[in-house]
């Protein structure tokens, strides 16, 4: 029976693998939080990994906390970089498939069309840059890896945007979001079903590629869809980004173009209401039990 290992088991997208593997009894499966597997101390990552022996890694850890990594660089760099280049050279010693998953922030946000996987990268803040270095160190160590880049990711599970904006439109007469910032949200159980579509697939075929869900829209838009799904009463006013400074610099546009994962690996890419929708349901069941 094949071992999974998913890293980062306690975040949004390793919470959805771990719903999502009840479906996938065929594997056994390891979840690792930061107490088995603390990426941050680089020389126990192989040792660790010698005991588990997985034979595919899913690596869903990360320093994710965009705006303090501009103060934390080392750290970042330690767990979005350094590490995964510790997991990617066990990986490619040991016969183990290995997907990484990566960010939309690796863009500078200046093109005006979908980003495919060649567009030429250039981030803009650290986090950005240290996720970039991971995807070029996942690569140089493992050229069979697989690297899935996403954005905007929410679940019922942890804290983002969805969560947050529904808190603040029960408990407030209006609010202000910016609406130059032009994406398209993740809902991170389809990322989990993408990659065990991926996992599942009859040929692995190594390289970078995109994820999210269908849709263009800005994060006023985004906001808008969670008010009308969620039926709050709240005014949404939509406001530049120069309103509302951040101590990272966010691209103002970085829409993926998912065409590459879905020819290759047959993978379904719902559209953004749709899956929104069916995770405001789920909060909504959660909050009530
Ligand atoms: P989360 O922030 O929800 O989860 C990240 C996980 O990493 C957490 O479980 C956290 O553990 C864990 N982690 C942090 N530090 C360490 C450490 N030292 N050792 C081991 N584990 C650690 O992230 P998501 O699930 O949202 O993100 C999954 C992937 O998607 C990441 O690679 C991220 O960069 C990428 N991504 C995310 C986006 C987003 O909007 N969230 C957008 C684009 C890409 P703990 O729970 O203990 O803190």
């Amino acid at each position: 029976m094949k071992k999974i290992l998913v890293t980062g088991a306690n975040g949004q997208l390793g919470s959805e693998l771990r719903e999502l593997s009840v479906h996938y009894s065929q594997f056994e499966w390891v979840f690792a939080d930061r107490s088995v597997l603390d990426l941050s101390d680089l020389e126990s990552i192989s040792n660790t990994l010698n005991v588990i022996q997985p034979h595919i890694i899913i690596n869903c850890a990360a320093y994710t906390a965009v705006d303090k990594a501009e103060a934390e660089t080392e750290l970042a760099d330690v767990l979005n970089h350094q590490a995964v280049a510790v997991m990617a050279q066990w990986s490619a010693s040991h016969a183990c498939r290995l997907i990484h998953i990566s960010t939309d922030y690796v863009f500078d946000g200046n093109s005006s069309t979908a980003l495919d996987e060649e567009a030429p990268t250039a981030p803009i803040n650290v986090y950005g840059q240290t996720k970039l270095s991971g995807e070029q160190a996942c690569l140089r160590e493992n050229t069979e890896a697989i690297i899935i880049r996403t954005s905007w990711v929410y679940s019922r599970f942890g804290n983002n945007f969805v969560k947050t904006m529904s808190r603040l439109m029960q408990e407030r007469d209006q609010l202000s979001v910016v609406n130059d910032q032009i994406g398209s949200p993740t809902y991170a159980a389809d990322l989990a079903q993408a990659i065990m579509t991926i996992i599942t697939h009859t040929h692995w075929q190594s390289g970078i590629y995109h994820f999210s869900n269908e849709g263009k829209i800005s994060w006023y838009e985004f906001a808008l869809a969670i008010q009308e799904i969620g039926g709050f009463d709240c005014l949404v006013n939509g406001i530049p980004s120069s309103d509302y400074p951040t101590p990272a610099k966010r691209p103002h546009y970085s829409l993926l173009d998912k065409s590459k994962i879905a020819t290759t690996f047959g993978v379904v890419v719902p559209g953004y209401r749709e899956s929104l929708k069916t995770c405001i349901e789920l909060i909504r069941i959660n909050s009530c039990n």
